[in-house]
């Protein structure tokens, strides 16, 4: 099959399901199918070779719309392509569309998108999870096998669990995040959605490694992630930490993780006890950490020098005010009142830096683990998807959504969801596996051996054939 018909194809299915769905803010009809043709008529056998990719919208990607689900930037297209997007370029990938979002990433459930919510394919009446819900979504409905999004707490891995996908965050360093639009710098990450843990070991390889342009990117070897795939997982040592799968957690999820170790235990893995003593207050030193950075990041959205400009103030003043008054949502407002207070004078002890001290708790707890465990399982998200608008009075259900996912952001460690199963009612859910620095293919293994010996089986309600 020429790459025009298979792009053809995925671009159909995209414009097609997207009434149903809003997965896609944009549908880059034209520029996909002009490279399809190029690659058509110079095959190559590079790894990505014609594959098509969907990019979340706070992604810049060079002439096409990046609106990172704002209005503030409801217009706005990027000058030029994130270092993750000109690599996956230069791998012989497509990019086929930008993805709906949660506004500036902020959010569990994609519900505060400017744009609408996208839908989860298994139940439209349901959230998909956010807030890379559009690039989860992608995936989910079989439009692309891969797609990137952003993590700052989670938000990759959680919407994949609740999609029934593979979701994957890296070790902080591992992808540039140049081109990335800022939320909290010191947590954010580009992520990976995939069908399989192949699709992401092999956006992986073409994206990760040292970027001059991102000077927290590292300079560690980038290895083939997909050679790997198929060694023996006998004898990788597992950690649980029990002590974070009491409250809060849904009985099915409960059951079925517990059903998880025991069948990682029957693909020869060792099961040890772990404690993560300060992972209970991941949550809050999250919100604390990263509406401090947002509420400096989201400083340049000022009518100025990006997208929207609020009509009829009187003077400069008045113009900002209203700009991002008008401009910005109800979460990102919140998040940006909180972070001005937690870092304003005479507050930034009580709780900033008090946060900033925690957090170091709970990476030294992380380092401490991994000296008896190759990797942690745990839950990747305490439920299944809710319903739409269940959860959109009430930010704190919406902030608990994270509690298993925003430890990895805050040590820097690198975290994936994989499937594992379905509730009584047919949603899916994911078992999270965490790793030290660096062990991206240890995780890549594990989740393989996972995926290949107990297959979810099932398909999503929407599904592009
Ligand atoms: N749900 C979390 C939040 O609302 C995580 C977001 C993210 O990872 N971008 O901040």
């Amino acid at each position: 099959m020429s790459v025009v018909s298979k792009i053809e194809n995925v671009l159909t299915n995209a414009e097609r399901l997207n009434d149903e769905l809003n997965s896609f803010l944009s549908i880059e009809r034209e520029s996909a199918l002009a490279r399809a043709a190029e690659l058509d008529a110079e095959p190559g056998e590079r790894l990505l070779e014609g594959v098509a990719i969907a990019v979340k919208d706070n992604i810049c990607t060079k002439g096409m719309r990046t609106s990172c689900g704002s209005q503030i930037l409801h217009d706005y297209r990027a000058h030029y392509d994130a270092t993750a997007i000109s690599r996956l370029k230069d791998a012989g990938a497509i990019i086929v569309g930008k993805t709906n979002m949660d506004e500036f990433a902020m959010g569990s459930s994609n519900e505060s998108s400017a744009f609408g919510p996208a839908k989860n394919p298994w139940d439209i009446s349901r959230v998909p999870g956010g807030s890379s819900g559009g690039s989860a979504v992608a995936v989910a409905s079989g439009v692309v096998r891969a797609s990137l999004g952003s993590e700052t707490g989670g938000s990759v891995r959680q919407p994949a669990s609740l999609c029934g996908i593979v979701g994957f965050k890296p070790t902080y360093g591992r992808i540039s995040r140049f081109g990335l639009v800022a939320f909290a710098s010191s947590l954010d990450n580009i992520g990976i959605f995939g069908q399989t843990t192949k699709d992401v070991a092999d956006v992986l390889t073409a994206i990760a490694g040292r970027d001059e342009r991102d000077s927290t990117s590292a300079n560690v070897p980038v290895p083939h992630y997909g050679s790997t795939l198929g060694n023996d997982v006998a004898g990788k040592v597992i950690g649980v930490p029990r002590a974070l799968l009491g409250e809060g957690v849904d009985e099915e999820v409960r059951a079925s993780i517990e059903s998880a170790i025991a069948n990682f235990e029957s693909l020869g893995a060792k099961i040890v006890d772990v404690e993560l003593p300060h992972a209970k207050y991941g949550i809050a030193v999250y919100y604390i950490i990263a509406t401090a950075e947002a509420s400096s990041n989201l400083a340049r959205f000022d009518g100025v020098r990006y997208g929207f400009r609020a009509e009829e103030a009187a003077g400069l003043r008045e113009m900002y005010f209203k700009t991002r008054e008008q401009g910005f949502g109800p979460e990102v407002k919140r998040r940006i009142m909180l972070g001005t207070y937690v870092l304003s004078s005479g507050y930034y002890d009580a709780y900033y830096s008090k946060a900033q001290r925690v957090r170091a708790l709970v990476k030294r707890d992380y380092t401490e683990a991994f000296t008896k465990c190759d990797a942690i399982l745990t839950p990747t998200s305490p439920d299944t998807a809710f319903k739409l608008g269940e959860r959109s009075d009430d930010p704190i259900a919406m902030y608990l959504s994270d509690i298993y996912t925003v430890s990895a952001n805050l040590a820097g460690i690198p975290g994936i969801s994989v499937p594992c199963g379905l509730s009584g009612d047919g949603l899916p859910f994911g078992v999270q596996l965490v790793g030290n620095f660096w062990s991206e293919q240890t995780l890549f293994e594990l989740t393989h051996a996972y995926e290949t010996a107990f297959p979810l089986g099932a398909k999503p309600a929407v599904f592009a054939e």
